[in-house]
């Protein structure tokens, strides 16, 4: 049986007081709200994740980190390995986005190394994939989904694959306010799933969290989650304010 997920991307906002006030909002919603339909996640900025996950606590929240390097160790000033998110009590990792594809050049081949490196260290890796406007529009956008899960993942085994989450987005209803359709939505997971079952086989596929992304608020939550394939959401804009995160949470 597959989680549901709705996963925060903080991307890059708020101090670190700030960003430990608003877990500390998100935790005590979460443990408010009682039983839930879904694994609530915060991805957080480096700097935030040890104090992040001191706030955390016991609480039943998970921790991801938006991205890491890939090589383990040594002379890449600047950059974060997978086993220093994982020593911080981080459990997942957020892989691909196309923020990270798009201004810092991250390319297939990097981010193969990244997820190797990520499922070695102990993390889950939450996989981005998603295509522009104009490949929407040109018609090559189901082309460009498959290559990007293909090129960075297709060498996993069916036993690694089980601890990868992938997100939809997306890219033109990222920040945008444009949010795909629930229909545009499930077409893609639909096919998201199919390539999984060519790849991995059908219970692999049918395990899998596959997440949307792009503009998700409460509003549109409960449509897009109602999708059989739409298991969650990958939450940028809507995961900085805890009532409006919760509202996506409490969408299931
Ligand atoms: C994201 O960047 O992962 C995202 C989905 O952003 P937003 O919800 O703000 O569109």
């Amino acid at each position: 049986m597959r989680k549901n997920i709705v996963a925060g991307n903080w991307k890059m906002n708020t101090t670190v007081p700030e960003g430990v006030q608003l877990a500390k909002d998100v935790c005590e919603a979460v443990a408010a709200a009682g039983e839930l339909k879904c694994d609530v996640i915060m991805g957080v900025p480096f700097t935030h994740l040890t104090a992040v996950c001191e706030t955390i606590g016991t609480a039943n929240v998970g921790l991801a980190a938006q991205n890491c390097a890939d090589h383990t160790s040594g002379a890449y000033t600047g950059e974060v390995s997978a086993p220093m998110v994982a020593s911080t009590g981080a459990g997942y990792v957020i892989l691909g986005h196309s923020e990270r594809r798009g201004y810092y050049n991250e390319t297939a081949e990097m981010l193969k190394e990244k997820v190797d490196l990520a499922l070695a260290n102990g993390l889950k890796v939450i996989f981005c994939c998603g295509e522009s406007l104009e490949e929407r529009e040109n018609g090559t956008f189901k082309d460009v989904i498959a290559a990007e899960i293909r090129d960075s993942l297709f060498h996993l085994s069916a036993e690694q694959f089980k601890e990868i989450v992938i997100a939809y987005e997306p890219i033109w209803a990222i920040g945008t306010g444009k949010t795909a359709t629930s229909d545009q939505a499930q077409e893609i997971h639909a096919f998201i799933r199919g390539l999984l079952t060519e790849q991995f086989g059908a219970q692999v596929a049918d395990d899998t969290t596959i997440l949307y992304g792009g503009s998700c608020k409460p509003s549109n939550a409960p449509e897009l989650f109602a999708k059989p394939d739409i298991d969650g959401g990958l939450i940028g804009g809507a995961s900085l304010k805890a009532a409006d995160f919760m509202g996506i949470v409490t969408a299931f």
